[in-house]
């Protein structure tokens, strides 16, 4: 496996980008792979706008730069989310039993953690693999690392990745990562929301990139049933202002049966979040959604008082400082209380 070394420092001290021979490694690398050879592009379980963009945007580039095969997968799936739907690309995507076992290179997107490859993880011993991520807790398990924590999504570091190896963008790359760039940065309004993002942004509109279509598929398009099923949850909510050291918590959950009662998929609680953190009286919002008996995927907020990566991370979860989740085991209380005892 070829390593590249790193900036040495504890993970979370390390803020900033790849560094020029971290650049020039995984240029060489991509550029290594010989003709007809295996190009294997992975992003993390339950793929976000982010991973999927970023991927698929990748996987593009590489298709226009020729001479190599490439596939597209992620753990437990082949289809894009209902919100991603009409991503270009799509078509690199394989089933997760269709991966090849030998790829002669491996790229992973989006992917903090070997663990958020779920049963693809394996392919990381590949002969070369890097990672590309903006996670500042990324734990650094690939041969090359192309991470930046300062990057808004990982798709900023594909833009420089895919300038580096002079693929041109054009629509159908820009349209993947348009949306990785608008899905992380909440639409341009979290804190990673540069200067430096609006112009990676404009290089990506002036391609011909359709931003009002792209954000009313994304974010503004939902089933009645998830309308009403947002009523009852949001119903529900609970506020807890001396929660987080008086930084106060609102939280609420879906149960696998409030699915079935408004006869909703999963994916549409992916935004459920953005309505319960819009709460005055919290800093940290939080939302368990049931995936099975004793299994919920919780998602964290916070305004900026609290590190929600710290208790995601202590939960064995992950993420950024005011973004991130992790999977709760038990009943809803007890994840909750586990919860409040890492804010506190
Ligand atoms: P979400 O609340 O699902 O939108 O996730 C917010 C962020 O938390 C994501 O960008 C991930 O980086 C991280 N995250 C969510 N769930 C997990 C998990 N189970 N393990 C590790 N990181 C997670
Ligand atoms: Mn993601
Ligand atoms: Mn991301």
């Amino acid at each position: 496996m070829i390593s590249v070394p790193s900036p040495a420092g504890p993970l979370t001290d390390r803020v900033s980008g790849p560094t020029e021979d971290e650049w020039a490694a995984a240029v060489a690398a991509i550029e290594a792979v010989p003709a007809g050879g295996r190009v294997l592009l992975l992003c993390h379980v339950n793929p976000d706008g982010d991973a999927l963009g970023s991927m698929l945007g990748f996987g593009l580039g590489l298709c226009r730069l020729g001479g190599r095969q490439v596939q597209a997968a992620y753990p437990g799936g082949q289809q894009l989310p209902p919100a991603l739907h009409g991503m270009p690309g799509a078509h690199l995507l394989v089933a997760p039993h269709e991966v090849w076992s030998d790829p002669d290179l491996v790229l992973c997107f989006d992917v903090a953690s070997a663990s958020r490859l779920g049963t693809l993880a394996d392919r990381m011993s590949a002969p070369t693999s890097i990672v590309v991520d903006h996670h500042a807790s990324n734990t650094r398990f690939g041969g090359i690392h192309l991470v930046d924590p300062g990057a808004a999504a990982t798709s900023v570091v594909v833009q420089g990745l895919l300038d580096r190896l002079g693929v041109p963008l054009d629509v159908q790359i820009a349209e993947c990562l348009y949306i990785a760039l608008v899905t992380d940065t909440g639409s341009f309004r979290f804190e990673m929301t540069t200067p430096a993002v609006h112009e990676l942004a404009a290089r990506l509109l002036a391609t011909g990139v359709a931003p009002a279509q792209i954000a009313r598929r994304v974010f503004d398009s939902r089933p009645f049933g998830a309308v009403r099923l947002f009523g009852a949850v949001l119903q529900r909510s609970v506020l807890e202002p001396t929660a987080a050291g008086g930084r106060g918590l609102v939280w609420t959950y879906a149960t696998l049966a409030d699915l079935e009662t408004y006869d909703q998929q999963p994916y549409v609680l992916e935004a459920l979040i953005d309505s319960v953190r819009c709460t005055v009286e919290a800093d940290v919002s939080c939302v368990l959604k049931q995936v099975a008996e004793a299994t919920w995927a919780v998602s964290m907020r916070s305004k900026g008082g609290v590190d929600v990566s710290r208790v995601a991370v202590a939960l064995g979860g992950g993420g950024h400082r005011l973004a991130a989740g992790f999977t709760g085991v038990g009943a809803a209380p007890d994840v909750i209380q586990a919860i409040r005892a890492e804010l506190d």
